[in-house]
């Protein structure tokens, strides 16, 4: 338990710092980027400056992209947590995933009824968008992506046989895919931060740990499983919203649960 809190710790430490270099980053970015887009207007398409200025603004909008990235790990933003039925949520999605992980892919939606939750929508979003990306690179050109919602409750028995788990109900979402999948070293990477087996353009290592966080933040926990050569499943369990509710909450509650 020990090991686990200095690794918390350190991972927090980590995020303030990183969170820290990244805003003022992005302010000097915007300059470099700022001036390199006015040579780029100001030059005509055969002038060899035009050309670098291009590289400028390339260069800088992919560190733009890495930043974004630093700053959401490190959670600078405000967030504002909602009652959200999960599958309402997740079908306004499903679109702008499917754009992500391209034609090739299919991705396929299996909501069940499910506990609402209390989490603010743009960490959803921010969830499922690195889940499906991981998914999408681990694919490669063709395959499958499943994604689920169902109920679930762990009891003190459960919690006693795992570790990290409390007892109570749980709206569960899980991610599969049918891609190259981990060998367990790597399983047990995944969640520090900058951590990546992609190449250096296409991944930080900083998806995983920005989910981590996202998820300890809202009280619930992630499991993996994965198999070199099967696949990988994420699975989220997010309590279930109990706080003292309204009358009307209730009723939207129970519209939830039972399906409207
Ligand atoms: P990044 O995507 O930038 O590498 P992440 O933190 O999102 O950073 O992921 C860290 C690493 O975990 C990836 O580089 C990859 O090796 C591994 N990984 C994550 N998701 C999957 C998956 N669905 N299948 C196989 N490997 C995965």
């Amino acid at each position: 338990l020990e090991n686990q809190l200095h690794q918390i710790q350190k991972i927090e430490s980590i995020g303030q710092l990183a969170g820290g270099v990244a805003h003022d980053f992005n302010n000097m970015l915007n300059v470099i980027l700022g001036y390199g887009n006015i040579i780029l207007e100001k030059t005509r398409a055969d002038d060899p400056l035009h050309e670098c200025a291009q590289e400028i603004v390339d260069a800088g909008n992919r560190s733009a992209t890495i930043t974004r990235q630093l700053l959401a790990f490190a959670r600078k933003q405000t967030i504002a947590p909602k009652v959200l039925d999960l599958n309402e949520t997740i079908e306004k999605m499903l679109r702008m995933l499917r754009r992500l992980i391209g034609e090739n892919i299919q991705l396929n939606w299996h909501p069940s009824s499910v506990w609402p939750v209390f989490i603010d929508p743009s960490q959803l979003d921010q969830i499922l968008t690195n889940l499906c990306v991981n998914a999408r690179d681990a694919i490669g050109d063709v395959g499958k992506i499943i994604i689920e919602t169902e109920t679930t409750t762990f009891d003190e028995i459960y919690c006693s046989q795992h570790p990290g788990s409390i007892p109570g109900e749980f709206a569960l979402l899980s991610v599969s895919d049918n891609g190259i999948g981990m060998d367990a070293h790597t399983v047990s990477k995944i969640f520090e931060p900058f951590f990546t087996t992609k190449e250096l353009s296409k991944g930080t290592g900083l998806g995983l740990a920005t989910v981590y966080g996202i998820i300890k933040q809202n009280n619930g926990f992630i499991n993996v499983y994965s198999e070199p050569g099967q696949g990988t499943t994420f699975k989220i369990y997010l309590p279930r919203h109990t706080k003292q509710i309204t009358t009307g909450q209730k009723k939207e509650e129970d519209a939830i649960m039972h399906g409207r």
